[in-house]
């Protein structure tokens, strides 16, 4: 029996999220996690699987940028996010 072989096509939808920064819906894959760990430590998350609460961002320092001087992320995290913290994103958010 003889099959014709298509492309392959996902089963299921690819997940979406909305960049905190331009707010734009984007599939999850093309997007940078940021993680607020469980002892409220706030990270990028690589992996996409860190265990806490998470926000998304385009892999662009624009979308990071307005997310912080908008405070969605903050927001999004549920908790305040200081200086050193922001330093640390950016230079996360680089090395992507
Ligand atoms: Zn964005």
């Amino acid at each position: 029996m003889t099959q014709v072989a298509g492309p392959a096509r996902p089963a299921r939808p690819q997940p979406q999220r909305t960049c905190v920064g331009c707010q734009q819906v984007r599939s999850k894959r093309e997007l940078i996690r940021i993680v607020r760990t469980p002892d409220g430590q706030i990270r990028v998350d690589r992996s996409g699987r860190q265990p806490g609460r998470g926000a998304y961002v385009c892999p662009r320092l624009e979308c990071l940028e307005s997310a912080i001087r908008t405070h969605r992320l903050e927001r999004a995290l549920g908790q305040p996010i200081s200086g050193a913290v922001v330093e640390e994103l950016r230079g996360g958010l680089q090395s992507v």
